[in-house]
């Protein structure tokens, strides 16, 4: 089968390689769609420090089981992994926080991942998609929606609290948007990109076109502020971020787009506005189910820039790294 193969950091060629071989517990599943992230980029650069050469790049999947050894699939169903495969049986796994896992691999980093043709995975490692699920939508679920449903969770979104989404462009923020007000909040918009506002207007309530945006966020809430900031930035737009918030607001960081760079947190502005920062590494199992089940309304609408065959997967890479898009970049395997 084809599949992108990183054989040492920062280099990769799509290559034929054998169709892997599952074990008990395992499925194969053909890919339908992978999705490129900017993991992706991160990892075929070195960032990851658990990254085993070669390796199969890849961790966003929709496909169809064709082999089956466990129980819980059959030939036909069709799954989204996540992005990490748990043991199942560790403290974590137990109580439900899979994304804890102390065992748990990580697809594309220290498990052969979906840029392929087919994939090996763990059953506890896949969810069923509903049929009223679109493959589009079903691939950006584990990585980009469930993952911000987790942080809204977390954050204890209320309906009708106002939600700020930076990047609001990018395959995060556009679909932070859309999943924010299908929990009801009302969405404010952030980009720096005046040709791309008028797009993510027919998503959320108001677009703010501004590098320093906490003023016209404060303005749009009558001078109090934002309950709750999705960060799918990262250090350029924390500071600003912080300061939308009204007091007792709640920061979800996902986006860290300068890894390299810190950022210097004032304790005092975060005790005195009495502030929540909140991480948000991968969503569990039951994340990804909840979301799925949310996305069969049809309130979120995928948002793709282009998709490109397998074989073109460096075109794909390029156009990820240097084009000015909206959305998300799709592989079609
Ligand atoms: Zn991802
Ligand atoms: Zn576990």
């Amino acid at each position: 089968m084809k599949a992108v193969v990183v054989y040492e950091k920062g280099k990769y060629e799509v290559r034929d390689i054998p169709l892997p071989k599952i074990s008990d517990g395992e499925v194969l599943i053909k890919i339908n769609y992978a999705a490129l992230c900017y993991r992706d980029l991160l990892q075929l650069a070195g960032y990851y420090p658990r990254m085993k050469y070669p390796i199969v790049l890849g961790h966003e999947a929709v496909g169809i089981v064709v082999e089956s050894r466990d129980a819980r699939f059959k030939p036909g169903d069709r799954v989204v992994p996540l992005l990490h495969e748990p043991d199942g049986t560790c403290e974590f796994c137990l109580r439900g926080l899979d994304a804890y896992c102390v065992n748990a691999g990580s697809y594309g980093e220290n498990l052969d991942g979906f840029f392929a043709e087919y994939a090996r995975v763990s059953a506890n490692a896949i969810v069923k998609v509903p049929n009223n699920v679109p493959d589009e939508l079903a691939v950006l679920t584990p990585c980009v929606l469930a993952m911000i449903y987790k942080g809204l969770k977390k954050a204890g979104l209320m309906r009708g609290e106002t939600v700020v989404v930076t990047g609001a462009s990018g395959g995060v923020g556009i679909h932070a948007v859309q999943l924010a007000k299908a929990m009801g909040a009302r969405v404010i918009a952030v980009t720096r990109s005046e040709d791309k506002a008028s797009f993510i207007r027919r998503f959320a309530d108001d677009v703010v076109v501004a590098s320093k945006f906490s003023n016209a966020v404060k303005s749009l809430t009558d001078g109090v502020g934002a309950d709750v900031v999705i960060e799918a930035v990262g250090t350029p737009t924390l500071d600003e971020s912080l300061r939308s918030l009204r007091m007792g607001g709640r920061a979800i960081i996902i986006g860290n787009v300068n890894p390299d760079e810190t950022y210097a947190l004032r304790l005092g502005y975060i005790i005195m506005k009495d502030v929540s920062i909140i991480g948000n590494v991968r969503s569990n199992r039951s994340d990804v189910a909840e979301t799925l089940r949310l996305l069969g309304s049809g309130l979120v609408k995928p948002v793709i820039a282009v998709t490109y065959p397998l074989d073109r997967f460096s075109d794909a890479l390029e156009f990820m790294r240097n084009s000015s898009r909206i959305g998300k970049v799709l592989i079609k395997t």
